[in-house]
């Protein structure tokens, strides 16, 4: 008699789809050759190996899943699992400390500021060597960004930039104040998709696009 293992581990990555940048991610992902979908309801979140809560506006986001009964479901599926990576506000809505308010998800033991670099019009690009993300010089875009001013010693930092804290991570939840969907960048995708047991295509070494354009996510661009 021959014996059949089906595996039912989770295989892909979702993209909470309530407020703000979803679309990047979701083409990064499609690059990647990894499985992705679009979050927005309680039963999205059944088969997830991995979720991305994108960049937009925190307090939004935040009633949102309020709104639409996901907090707990969010929560639950960590709970049994689920890795999550949040980018900016993303960020936000993971920490356990968020400067004057109140915290939303509290899965990270970091303390994040926001609004720190100033209005919308003070976004700003730059780069950076990630060691443990990639082999050379990652491009950072900072559009009205947090900073993690603090850490807990359970959190291990990836980019330190000045006096603040720009990406870090514990075991099962990554964090960055930028935004690497907004790159031709692979490499935050491709380190999250391994943290998720994930196999992605091409190799870390091959993590930037080259035909990326900053307009790649509109559809006249055919990508998606
Ligand atoms: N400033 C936004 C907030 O505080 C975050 C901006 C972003 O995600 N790019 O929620």
């Amino acid at each position: 008699m021959t014996l059949h293992l089906v595996s039912n581990k989770p295989s892909i990555i979702g993209i909470l789809d309530l407020q703000g940048g979803v679309h990047e991610h979701l083409e990064h992902l499609k690059r990647l050759g990894v499985a992705y979908k679009r979050v927005k309801q309680a039963e999205d979140f059944a088969d997830l190996a991995g979720l991305i809560i994108p960049g937009g506006e925190s307090s939004c986001l935040s009633r949102l899943l309020n709104i639409f009964e996901i907090k707990n479901v969010l929560l639950g599926a960590h709970q049994r699992g689920m890795k999550i990576w949040g980018t900016c506000a993303g960020a936000i809505l993971l920490a356990s400390k968020v400067v004057g308010e109140n915290s939303c998800l509290d899965l990270i033991n970091i303390t994040i500021k926001r609004n720190s670099f100033g209005s919308q019009l003070d976004s700003f690009v730059s780069e950076a060597l990630i060691p443990a993300v990639a082999p050379e010089p990652i491009p950072l875009t900072f559009i009205r960004a947090p900073k993690i001013i603090d850490v807990n010693s359970d959190v291990n930092i990836l980019l330190k930039i000045d006096d603040y804290v720009a990406a870090a991570e514990n075991e099962s939840i990554l964090v960055t104040v930028f935004h690497p969907e907004l790159t031709g960048c692979l490499a935050f995708h491709r380190y999250f998709a391994l943290k998720c047991g994930l196999k992605t295509t091409g190799n870390n070494y091959d993590y930037i696009d080259p035909l990326w354009k900053n307009w790649s996510w509109t559809k006249h661009a055919g990508i998606i």
